[in-house]
């Protein structure tokens, strides 16, 4: 990530606003963003410098991923006094902590360090994750590369579904094969919901084998450069019963409505709706019980929201999915999943995986 320097002076901008002369970044995703270092660590940015303060069994990754940053590795028990000494020596006197993303533990032994050093604390919230809304081309370009190992495994395992296969023998053999196409690792532990296990939205992958006849939802994505990939697809084993069929053509009119809105400028809790009223036409509007997206990036899930409640507005730049479901218990379920980036006049979608439904 050749970006971070950027990254953190437009944190520094921020911090101002704040009335805070520096910040103390503990998230791990958040100590990644603005630093390239993905091991435990915490980060303390200020006018003149940013130190990384991590441990020996991490610092010769630190030095080559971190450029731009000082490295300090103190003993685990003086990591704190460490960090508010750097903080007073850089003139800082009050520093910035993220509240979400601290124990109350944790919280007391900083609090007595700044004390001992004379500097205050100020609780903020989702600073640095403001900035991450919006990805830069290093962040696009790792999602698009995320995007398209998860279309390459979607395919191969194209060839494993068929009656017999247990839930859990697809979500292996998936993670498998993302693996050897090159990625860092899974994005989120795998949904993979055949049958009448479809309608829970987050079932976790069962001993149950997939029948002829039925609907089976994979639900799973990777990691790239520490960026998360997310796709959904259901698939039909063998021919499905009408009732499937058309619960498969509403989830899939809505998922086309629901991308076709994207652009910036439109308010999420609008772009939920554009979904949620076709599935409701359709006589679904009880069996979708969640939001129709969500942001996604260093974290699987990150803001914005794209739900009725969300106050957020679409804006160039940003990457969200777009998963309507239809739930039904005891018939089974579907949703369709891509991620899409959010541009001026529309978005592009990263995935490419077909979406119209596929019979094995
Ligand atoms: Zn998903
Ligand atoms: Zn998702």
């Amino acid at each position: 990530m050749g970006q971070t320097d950027a990254r953190r002076r437009r944190l520094l901008g921020k911090l101002e606003g704040l009335r805070a002369d520096a910040m103390l970044v503990t998230c791990p995703a958040n100590v990644r963003y603005l630093s390239g270092f993905a091991g435990e660590g915490c980060l303390l940015v200020t006018a003149d410098k940013t130190t990384l303060f991590t441990d020996f069994r991490y610092e010769e990754d630190a030095v080559r991923s971190a450029p731009g940053c000082q490295m300090a590795c103190p003993p685990a028990a003086q990591l704190d006094s460490a960090c508010m000494a750097e903080a007073r020596a850089a003139g800082a006197w009050v520093v910035a902590i993220e509240a979400g993303e601290m124990t109350v533990s944790a919280y007391r032994a900083l609090e007595q360090a700044a004390g001992e050093q004379g500097v205050a604390l100020v609780e903020t919230e989702q600073v640095v994750e403001a900035l991450r809304l919006i990805k830069d081309a290093d962040e696009i370009a790792a999602i698009k590369r995320a995007c398209a190992l998860t279309d390459e495994a979607f395919s191969d395992i194209l060839k494993c579904l068929k009656p017999g296969v247990s839930e859990r023998d697809i979500a292996a053999e998936l993670l498998y094969r993302l693996r050897l196409l090159g990625a860092d690792g899974p994005s989120f532990d795998f949904i993979v919901a055949s049958g009448t296990n479809g309608s829970k939205p987050h079932a976790v992958p069962t001993s149950r084998r997939l029948c002829a006849g039925e609907l089976v939802t994979l639900d799973f994505g990777c990691r790239v450069d520490g960026y998360c990939s997310d796709m959904t697809r259901t698939v039909a084993i063998g021919q499905p019963s009408p009732e499937l069929a058309r619960i498969y053509r509403a989830v899939y009119e809505a998922q086309r409505l629901g991308r076709e809105a994207y652009r910036a400028g439109l308010p999420c809790a609008r772009a939920d709706a554009v979904a949620r009223e076709y599935l409701a036409s359709q006589g679904y509007g009880q069996a979708f019980g969640h939001s129709l997206g969500h942001g996604v990036g260093l974290d699987i899930h990150e803001r914005p929201r794209v739900s009725a409640a969300s106050t957020a507005v679409l804006e160039a730049g940003m990457v969200v999915s777009c998963e309507p479901g239809v739930y039904l218990p005891g018939t089974g379920g579907v949703r369709i999943e891509d991620l899409c980036l959010i541009e001026s006049g529309g978005c592009s979608v990263l995935s490419q995986s077909p979406r119209e439904l596929l019979e094995r």
